[in-house]
């Protein structure tokens, strides 16, 4: 097997030792040629195909521990996988070793303090799902096929974000499974140089096998959607970066262009008001409904989850994505004349430009109180090629031509969560002045960069410290 380095501890052999990690793992080892691997090595981006050697699905910190102690003193390369939602594909990867979280799904709830511990296993709507039966919610990611963990990892922007903040900024605790094979309680009292940095800097620092989040009461929400045809995207996207731009904590819009089946190509506004207080929110949300008008308006009163699962269709699993991303601050009328086109010109109608908001509680934390820098307002916008079968060559063209003709609008720096492939350059811009203090921090709990296969953080190499004194 590619990828095992050296000499096995304690005079096992590596075979060996791979029968004592099956025999030892209260979750499962799953080998090529087992019944299971197949669907095991995939993540949610069907364009991604690589092969495991071993893929290690936990069912406890124990597991995680035992998986993370095996590959470090077998030197395998190991991916970490939360959701498998990530589109680089990370959670995988080809001849080392998969910590595969999916088995890990307990939830606690206290619903007095309002505060709930959550195995990483889980994805954004198992979490709120489970939530929702005690009327609770914490900010999470729109998408509920996105794991839990991953998208607290890199910061988490949502629904919930103008109103609490971010998913980071909801984290009571972490437990995290260190390289050493230790197990740690994050938290602003324990381990606190962490608690910052694991709030927005991924995966670098190691296995974080479950979360504490602070709750907050969400009974149902008046949410939905409104719908026109694609023809109407330059009045359409005005008047929403204007609705946008003046909204409330208590609402949040995000814009599709994309093609609705049985519909056609369209730009979709879908929006939600999250206080409490219905008549308040009717009337903050008519000027959407009256605009236009549109030619589907669905609004209603839901629960949390429930509205998630309204969008869960736009990004199935296995289809083939390539998804370039980028932050803007402002849409200018130039930048808006120069999106719209590109959307008529989609090679496939699964695609879709997303334009996710960024306003509110999350832009009144600091940039340095947390590793996530990116705090003032912003949209991020995707350019989401899907596609089920047949070559790839077009959907990319189309989704790096228009990201490319977008780039005289970008900001500088994009949240982790969304940037596109392993670019060192755009890591540091998403970090901004905490980068240096990231680096520190994974220098000190990752020296060898053993936990490589995120949006990396390098640590200093032996080399240069030893050169540096
Ligand atoms: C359709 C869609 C919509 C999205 N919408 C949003 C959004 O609204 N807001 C937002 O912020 N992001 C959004 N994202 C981005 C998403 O949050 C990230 O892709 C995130 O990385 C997914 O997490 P995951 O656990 O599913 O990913 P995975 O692919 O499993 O992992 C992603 C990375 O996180 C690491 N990781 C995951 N879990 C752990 C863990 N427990 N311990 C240590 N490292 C771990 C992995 O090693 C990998 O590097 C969206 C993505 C998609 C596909």
């Amino acid at each position: 097997m590619a990828g095992i380095g050296a000499v096995a501890p304690k005079k096992q052999t590596f075979m060996q030792a791979v029968e004592m990690l099956e025999a030892r793992l209260a979750g499962r080892l799953i080998r090529p040629g087992d019944s299971a691997y197949e669907q095991a090595r995939r993540v949610r981006n069907g364009r991604i195909n690589k092969y495991p050697a071993l893929i290690a699905r936990c069912r406890t910190t124990q597991d995680v521990v035992l998986a993370v102690n095996f590959a470090r003193d077998y030197r395998m390369p190991v991916a970490v996988r939360g959701g498998g939602g990530n589109g680089n594909g990370f959670a995988t990867l080809n001849n080392g070793l998969v910590i595969d979280l999916s088995l890990c799904k307990g939830i606690t709830v206290d619903a007095v303090t309002r505060t709930a511990r959550a195995e990483a296993g889980l994805t954004v709507g198992e979490l709120s799902r489970a939530l929702q039966v005690y009327g609770l919610a914490t900010t999470t990611d729109i998408w509920p096929g996105s794991g839990m963990s991953g998208a607290t990892l890199g910061g988490g922007t949502g629904w919930l974000a103008s109103k609490y903040g971010l998913t980071i900024d909801n984290v009571l605790a972490f437990e995290l499974v260190t390289v050493t094979g230790d197990v740690l309680t994050v938290s602003a009292t324990e381990n606190p140089d962490l608690f910052w940095g694991l709030r927005g800097g991924g995966g670098n620092f190691g296995v974080v096998t479950a979360i504490e989040y602070q709750l907050h009461r969400l009974a149902s929400v008046l949410a939905g959607m409104v719908i026109h045809p694609l023809t109407n995207a330059g009045s359409v996207l005005n008047f929403y970066r204007d609705f946008s731009n003046s909204s409330p904590d208590d609402v949040t819009a995000y814009a599709f262009l994309t093609t609705v089946p049985d519909v056609g190509p369209v730009v979709m506004v879908m929006v939600g008001y999250f206080g409490d207080n219905p008549a308040e929110g009717e009337r903050l949300l008519a000027p959407i409904r009256r605009f236009g008008p549109p030619y589907i308006d669905r609004m209603q009163s839901v629960g949390y989850a429930d509205f998630l699962e309204m969008i869960a269709w736009r990004a199935p699993e296995g289809r083939r994505y390539f998804e370039p991303a980028y932050a803007v601050d402002q849409f200018s009328d130039k930048a808006l004349k120069t999106l719209i086109p590109w959307a008529e010109r989609m090679a496939s109608p699964f695609s879709a430009i997303i334009i996710h908001p960024m306003h509110g509680a999350a832009t009144r934390i600091a940039p340095e109180a947390t590793a996530f820098a990116l705090r003032e307002p912003h949209y991020v916008v995707v350019h989401m090629a899907g596609w089920n079968e047949g070559p790839a060559t077009d959907q990319v063209h189309w989704a790096k031509s228009s990201w490319a003709a977008m780039q005289p609008f970008a900001a500088s720096g994009l949240d982790v969560n969304f940037i596109w492939g392993e670019n060192e350059d755009a890591v540091r811009a998403a970090y901004r002045t905490n980068y240096d203090r990231l680096v520190a921090l994974k220098t000190t709990y990752d020296p060898t960069n053993f936990f490589r296969l995120n949006q990396n953080i390098k640590p200093i190499s032996t080399a240069l410290r030893k050169e540096n004194g």
